[in-house]
């Protein structure tokens, strides 16, 4: 079972975005640095001063792991923009469907409740 996704003002460019097929990430004012999308200070420099920017929605799993309960594969995935996050790869069974190092890239995932919600799959 999956916990709607449920906006609010600071989440609103990032579910906004992916209603339009777009991963939205945080991108430091001063220095450039990316983050993700929850980020509220730069990682690098410390500043508050972010502006949302689209990911190219490619990525590489880093590891990944079944849910038992779904079932579903989670995989933690490196975006070419930097950032990790936490997502699902979809189209697959089990978690050598998915090494580490497998290239994926977004797909928008609409669970039928609540927000969409960023998802994966493989693209080899
Ligand atoms: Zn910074």
């Amino acid at each position: 079972m999956t916990i709607p996704a449920t906006r609010d003002d600071a989440s609103a460019p990032f579910f906004d975005g992916l209603t339009r097929g777009r991963l939205m990430l945080r991108s430091c004012i001063h220095c450039g640095h990316v983050s993700r999308p929850d980020t509220i200070s730069c990682s690098s420099c410390h500043s508050d001063e972010l502006t949302w920017i689209a990911s190219s929605g490619q990525g590489a799993v880093v590891s990944t792991i079944v849910d038992p309960t779904g079932p579903m594969v989670l995989a933690l995935v490196e975006l070419s923009e930097g950032p990790w996050i936490a997502s699902r790869i979809l189209r697959a069974e089990t978690a050598r469907d998915a090494p580490a190092g497998t290239p994926v890239r977004l797909e928008v995932l609409d669970t039928g409740h609540g927000e969409p919600i960023p998802a994966f799959v493989r693209t080899q």
